[in-house]
Formats: structure tokens, C-alpha cells, sequence
């Protein structure tokens, strides 16, 4: 049974050869990477909204390295220890990773569990890059704030570094299905911005507090996670070229970074929906 609903009329889409149809009419073509663009004119501000080719490619090539597996590992264990997910239950579990730029977390993450995985992103260059990496999984260019996925659909939201809106991660899961909410926290980068910026503000989120005052979930675990990474000329580049620090430099400044420390800060926020 597919999650994912027609955009235009909200029914169920199923796949049929090359084409995503849904009972009116409306249909969609699968392309030739293997995602679906679900995202309408009305939805995007611009021509190619998200992440652009170079900041993909650049975030490609960085997590390929590894560097951001301890954050995978940290995930996989904190819900194996929670007991979130069960092997051998009768029927798949569906996860919806929103914003999920080029799949990195969405194919590795819970391959030990019967899990039927769909990618969301508006970045039409990450979800083209993820569905070419990924045939397994289902890949969708779609809005975080008009998601193309059915009422209580959903067993597990992921949701790393992307916008994502609580109202519509409600809709989406299932009674007690569950959502991992993970931004960056503290002095997270903080070199980075050093080389751009006068002073370093830490970050700082309202999301847990934004959580409690909705009655719709409970937050069932909240950690700080950390580590620092020495990295030479290329990863820096790519490590810029992934976030929006980009903008703040000069292209000749960056090349010249030779070899930087730089803090990772995470918050892995794991939220149950009532
Ligand atoms: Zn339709």
C-alpha cells in the first residue's frame, strides 16, 4: 500500500510502469533517475527551490567520507534501546525522511528492520542524486509544509538539519509513531562562522519547547551529541559548500584553508505522537 497521496485531489498514488496515477486522472511521471515531482507551481518560490547542485554535490561527497557516521550510529542505537521499531511484525513500517537531501540517512539508516523508506525533498538536484544512489527506496520532490503523504500513514519521521512542520509530521504518523527531530546545537561549527563572522552565537533551538505546548506529542528522549574533526583542504571546501556559510566567504578564502578543526554539535530529539 503506497503513503503517497496526489497532490492536486489528496488520493492514494500507486505506481504503474513509468507512472504514478491516482483515481481522477491525475498522473505523474516517474523520471528517468526513478523519483516523482510531486511538487506544484504553486508550492515553490522559485525555479529550482533547495539545496543547488553544488551544495548537494558538496554534501555528497562530505558524508561519503564518514564523517557524520557517529551521528547514524547514535540514531540506530537510541531507537534499538527504546524499543521503537519491531523485526518480525506482520506488516512493513514506513518511514518518511522530509528533507532528505541526498538520501545519505535515508538508505543507511534501519536496514536491520522490514522498513519501506520514502525520501522527500523540494532540492529536485538531491532527491535526482538519491533515487540514482537508491533504487530500493522511493525518492519524492515534494513541500515539508504540504507533504504528499496520507493521514496516519507513517510509522517513523526523519527529519535531519531540514525544515519540517509539526501540524503536517502530526497528520502524516501513525498513533505513537515516532519522530526524530535532529538540529544542530551549541558551538556546532563554531570555527566556521569564526572565519566569517565577529562573533560566534551558539545555537540555540525553541523545538522542544515548541513540542511540549503541542498536545499532540511527547518527547521520549533528548541528547546532545558531539565530536571534532580535523580536516584537510577538500573536506573543508565540501564542509562549507554543504551550509549556508557559503555565502558568507570568498571563493579564494576557502581555497586556501589548508587545515581546520571544526566542532560537530547535534541535538537528537526523539518525539512520540500522541
Ligand atoms: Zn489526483
Amino acid at each position: 500500500m503506497s503513503i503517497i497521496i496526489c497532490p492536486n485531489c489528496k488520493s492514494v498514488i500507486t505506481p504503474e510502469e513509468k507512472t504514478y496515477r491516482c483515481p481522477e486522472g491525475h498522473a505523474f511521471d516517474i523520471s528517468k533517475d526513478g523519483y516523482i515531482n510531486l511538487l506544484l507551481p504553486n508550492q515553490k518560490k522559485k525555479l529550482n527551490p533547495g539545496d543547488n547542485k553544488a551544495m548537494i554535490n558538496a554534501r555528497d561527497l562530505f558524508l561519503q567520507k564518514g564523517h557524520y557516521d557517529f551521528l547514524l550510529d547514535h540514531i540506530d542505537l537510541t531507537i534499538s534501546t527504546l524499543g521503537l521499531l519491531k523485526s518480525n511484525t506482520s506488516k512493513s513500517h514506513h518511514l518518511l525522511d522530509i528533507g532528505c537531501g541526498t538520501g545519505y540517512y535515508t538508505r543507511r539508516l534501519f536496514n536491520k528492520y522490514d522498513i519501506i523508506k520514502t525520501g522527500l525533498d523540494i532540492s529536485k538536484e538531491g532527491v535526482s542524486k538519491a533515487s540514482k544512489k537508491d533504487k530500493k527506496n522511493t525518492y519524492v520532490v515534494g513541500s515539508a509544509f504540504n507533504l504528499p503523504i496520507a493521514d496516519n500513514s507513517v510509522d517513523l519521521v526523519l527529519n535531519i538539519f531540514a525544515p519540517a512542520d509539526l501540524t503536517e509530521v502530526n497528520r502524516v504518523l501513525k498513533t505513537d509513531g515516532v519522530f526524530i527531530k535532529i538540529i544542530p546545537e551549541g558551538n556546532h561549527m563554531e570555527e566556521v562562522a569564526n572565519l566569517v563572522y565577529d562573533t560566534f552565537i551558539p545555537h540555540k533551538s525553541t523545538i522542544e519547547s515548541e513540542l511540549e505546548k503541542d498536545n499532540g506529542f511527547e518527547v521520549l528522549d533528548s541528547q546532545q551529541i558531539g565530536n571534532s574533526l580535523t580536516l584537510a583542504s577538500t573536506d573543508i571546501q565540501n564542509l562549507i559548500t554543504m551550509t549556508p556559510y557559503f555565502y558568507k566567504f570568498n571563493k579564494e578564502d576557502i581555497d586556501k584553508l589548508q587545515t581546520l578543526s571544526v566542532s560537530l554539535s547535534f541535538k537528537v530529539i526523539i518525539i512520540r505522537k500522541l
